[in-house]
């Protein structure tokens, strides 16, 4: 059974990469940041204590530890601004498309809080 990502990520490199540890790229994934690696056919994205696989070319994803389909969650992400002593609404929001593995991870918040800085 796998423990933590650390064992999860060996166990990828193992059986995917012939044991080769691949060059993790860091991407932005939605505002959390990720870190993603490519073989022939797939691209790995490692995100918490979770890998998601995903199908070069689709946007389909399934979990590489349990094999689950991942889910996505809609959540509304409202603009924040920093700049004053305190932090205010700008009473801004947008949504986004959180992905993430039913089995393996909590479910996303619904709502989510972003700042920027005033400008
Ligand atoms: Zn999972």
């Amino acid at each position: 059974m796998v423990k933590d990502i650390g064992e999860l990520t060996k166990k990828l490199v193992q059986e995917k990469f012939g044991g080769i540890v691949p060059k993790w790229e860091k991407f932005d994934m939605k505002g959390t940041p990720v870190l993603f690696a490519k073989d022939k056919n797939n691209i790995y994205i490692l995100k918490g204590n979770v890998i998601y696989v995903q199908k070069d070319g689709t946007g389909y994803m399934t979990c590489y530890k349990c094999g689950s389909d991942i889910q996505s969650i809609t959540q509304i992400v409202s603009l924040w601004l920093k700049g004053y002593n305190v932090a205010g609404g700008s009473g801004k929001t947008k949504e986004r498309e959180m992905p993430y593995c039913p089995k393996c991870e909590k479910e996303p918040k619904k709502h989510d809080v972003e700042f920027s800085n005033a400008a």
